[in-house]
């Protein structure tokens, strides 16, 4: 791997270097039309990227389809929590129009933006706002020369190679680049390859990867081995799912990598015929104010006494289905025997107090 891994600065997050790894997600639907940062839209856009925020999403990128979209985002980025990025094809001049808000990173794709000089103006005004911009090939739209390549992961890294010959001599640095495309096996080589020799940060992720439970495992196959080798400064996980499920699934891939704990590990079972207690329902009722918890916690969600107890013994907390009742562990011991009508009510209880026990601890 080149030894001089660049670190890129977007608002308040920086990614490459030593920084930790960082998730992404994307808005899924279009911005409305909006004026003033004060409109009404303002507030329930706001809403939904706070939640992405305390689940762990740490970036947040929108389509910028015209200037009227480019608009809403300048709107929106001027009150978000989470640093904003606008996602720009064919039309440099919406990059422009981005930049003037500031919107603080801008996605561009080199196989549909045009002319050099289209994207020395980009690269100009990005290195006079203090913009990052992000060298985006995707294996779907590879500049024309390369698109029937025999082997595709070459021809994106040929493809990033180009551009990113053409910010150095620029004098453009604060650049990630990201080479996306849809088999794992091929993503995985594209960014080793480009690992060895440049030292752009890289945004991971697999190009449409299908629906959940594909685009899970199809990220997880690529993205592992690259993190576990220090490969990947950003990852997005795209799924025909929820910017959730995303975001979610990019904690749990960041997990598997050994990267440190943040927030809720979740153990649970799959429930079967054994069950006296509803693992599946309980979860669902559950998930949202797990994720969002931000201190580092294990909880144990069992069905019953077969796994349950020592699951759930081993867990910060847990709770198991035993017969009719429900048993709450914590550090270990029994501190609860709830009948299962209750279970609810006695887990907030014990997840409360764990929870302040921790963030005590932090201060
Ligand atoms: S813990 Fe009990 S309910 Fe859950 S999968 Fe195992 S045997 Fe089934």
């Amino acid at each position: 791997m080149n030894s001089d891994r660049r670190s890129v600065k977007v608002g308040s997050l920086f990614m490459g270097g030593d920084w930790p790894v960082s998730i992404q997600t994307m808005w899924k639907s279009p911005l409305p039309a909006l004026e003033t940062e004060k409109d009404i839209p303002i507030e329930s856009l706001l809403a939904g990227i706070r939640k992405l925020e305390s689940i762990g999403c740490q970036l947040l990128r929108f389509a910028v389809p015209d200037k009227v979209q480019a608009q809403a985002l300048g709107m929106l980025s001027r009150r978000s929590p989470l640093p904003l990025v606008a996602d720009i094809h064919f039309d440099w001049r919406l990059a422009l129009q981005c930049m003037e808000y500031p919107i603080p990173k801008i996605r561009i794709n080199p196989g549909n933006i045009g002319a050099r000089w289209k994207v020395k103006e980009v690269v100009d005004k990005a290195s006079d706002h203090g913009v990052a911009l992000r060298i985006g090939v995707n294996s779907g739209s590879l500049p024309e020369d390369l698109r029937d390549a025999d082997d595709i992961a070459e021809a994106c890294v040929t493809a990033a190679e180009r551009e990113i010959a053409y910010f150095d001599e620029l004098g453009f640095t604060n650049v990630v680049v990201s080479l996306k495309l849809n088999d794992p096996a091929d993503v995985e080589r594209a960014n080793r390859i480009f690992a060895v020799k440049y030292p752009q940060p890289l945004h991971l992720g697999v190009t449409e990867a299908g629906p959940l439970i594909s685009g899970v495992v199809r990220n997880t196959a690529a993205l592992v081995p690259l993190l576990k080798d220090k490969i990947g400064a950003t990852i997005r996980v795209s799924l025909s799912d929820s910017m959730e499920a995303e975001v979610l699934a990019a904690r749990e891939i960041l997990a598997c990598t050994g990267a440190a704990a943040k927030g809720v590990r979740i153990v649970s079972c799959p429930r079967c015929g054994r069950a006296s207690f509803d693992t599946h329902a309980f979860l669902d009722r559950w998930s949202d104010r797990l994720y969002a918890i931000d201190v580092p916690v294990e909880i144990a969600v069992m069905g019953c006494v077969v796994n349950g107890p020592g699951e759930a013994r081993r867990a910060d907390l847990g709770i198991t289905g035993a017969g009719d009742s429900v048993l709450i562990f914590r550090k270990g011991e029994i501190i609860a025997r709830e009948k299962i009508a209750q279970a609810d009510q006695a887990f907030e209880d014990a997840l409360k107090e764990l929870i302040a026990e921790r963030q005590t601890k932090r201060e």
